[in-house]
């Protein structure tokens, strides 16, 4: 007999390793094609070198080279082992039972229903608008007295919209006090927007002790495989949330990493103006060829190809560029390097359209 295992993790998809396209461009992961900078690297190799030692659990260092970057109290800033897992630590911070309700857009990040599921927490979500764009005044109206946590992901993945600052806070001014909001900013980096414009959630938050706001390292700042993530927020949310932290999560080479990448920063993010301007390129093609493409303020582009999705990434595929599907629904399009992005404008430009259904 096996072991008795909770029962409504079934209806969670057990995980299912992409399709290996062995030399195929991958733009599916929103990942950036660059490696680590030297100095990265180098203090990768030197943390390395101490691995026989644990972490600091308090992540002290990093926190402290945050909250000067911020500018807020290291008090003000949490660590998780990427910023996913803050999303989980989120949900049990907030949530005991299934009469607690974790709102969110649908189509948004995919990793919130299951951290809400996992959290044993019951999901409501709110559809995006026909502009594929965060319904703020519906996700206000679906507040009842059983929400315990709200994420908005801005720019949202995978639609790549993004919600100005007035709108967040017209948003912020009808929730509750007492409902945690999260601001998940993962691809904060690339929003351009104008400057009376731009969200900003770590400003948004500095009034507002409910919202917190979520970052990482593993986009702009191109350290995804070695997982970290950050939260800022009021004093009591962080000791919250450094309370259910998993133990020595987030490994010695993780936060040396993070440490030196955000020393360089100013080398980091001129690799974000290249690929602003990749995704206004990309993104012109694709409306010549025929396709709905939203403006997007992330280092994606969404195709909203419906019931074409899963023929499209799989046409994609074959033609060597792997592209992400959420089937019946769209695409999403990570934009790479200018030749990564040319091969996937020669297919989607071609045999792409009949795979679209646009021809
Ligand atoms: C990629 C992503 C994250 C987090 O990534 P980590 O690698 O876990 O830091 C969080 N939120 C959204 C919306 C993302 O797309």
């Amino acid at each position: 007999m096996t072991a008795r295992i909770r029962p409504d993790l079934a209806t969670i998809p057990a995980y299912v390793p992409g399709r290996n396209h062995p030399g195929a461009v991958k733009l599916a992961s929103n990942e950036t094609t660059f490696g680590p900078l030297p100095t990265a690297s180098k203090a990768i190799a030197e943390a390395a070198e101490q691995s026989h030692r644990y972490p600091d659990n308090q992540i002290t260092e990093l926190r402290a080279a945050l909250a000067e970057f911020l500018a807020v109290e290291p008090a003000n800033v949490a660590v998780g082992c990427g910023s996913v897992a803050l999303c989980q630590e989120l949900v049990q911070i907030t949530c005991d039972g299934p009469a607690d309700e974790v709102l969110f857009a649908w189509r948004s990040f995919e990793a919130y229903p299951i951290v809400t599921q996992v959290g044993n927490a019951t999901a409501v979500t709110v559809p995006l608008t026909e502009g594929h764009a965060h319904d703020l005044d519906a996700m206000a109206a679906a507040v009842t007295d059983r929400t315990k946590l709200i994420f908005v992901c801005n720019p949202n993945n995978p639609t790549g919209t993004a919600r100005t600052r007035q709108e967040l806070e017209a948003f912020l001014d009808r929730v509750p006090a007492h409902i945690l909001v999260v601001l998940d900013e993962a691809y904060y980096e690339y929003v351009r927007l104008t400057a009376e414009t731009r969200p900003d959630g770590v400003e948004l938050g500095r009034t507002r002790p409910n919202v917190v706001v979520l970052r990482t390292f593993s986009k702009a700042y191109g350290l995804a495989g070695l997982r970290v993530g950050y939260a800022v927020g009021d004093p009591e949310v962080i000791t919250a949330l450094m309370k259910v932290h998993i133990p020595f999560s987030v490994s010695r080479v993780a936060q040396a990493a993070a440490i030196a990448s955000l020393e360089a920063r100013e080398e980091l993010l001129d690799r974000t103006a290249h690929v602003v301007a990749e995704r206004a390129r990309v993104r012109e093609a694709l409306l010549a060829a025929g396709y709905e493409v939203p403006p997007s303020e992330a280092n994606f582009v969404w195709l909203p190809l419906r019931e074409h999705s899963a023929a499209f990434a799989a046409a994609s595929a074959e033609a060597g560029v792997l592209v992400r599907p959420f089937a019946g629904d769209g695409v999403r399009v990570t934009i790479g390097d200018p030749h990564e992005n040319d091969l996937f404008l020669a297919f989607a430009t071609g045999a792409g359209r009949v795979a679209a259904g646009l021809a």
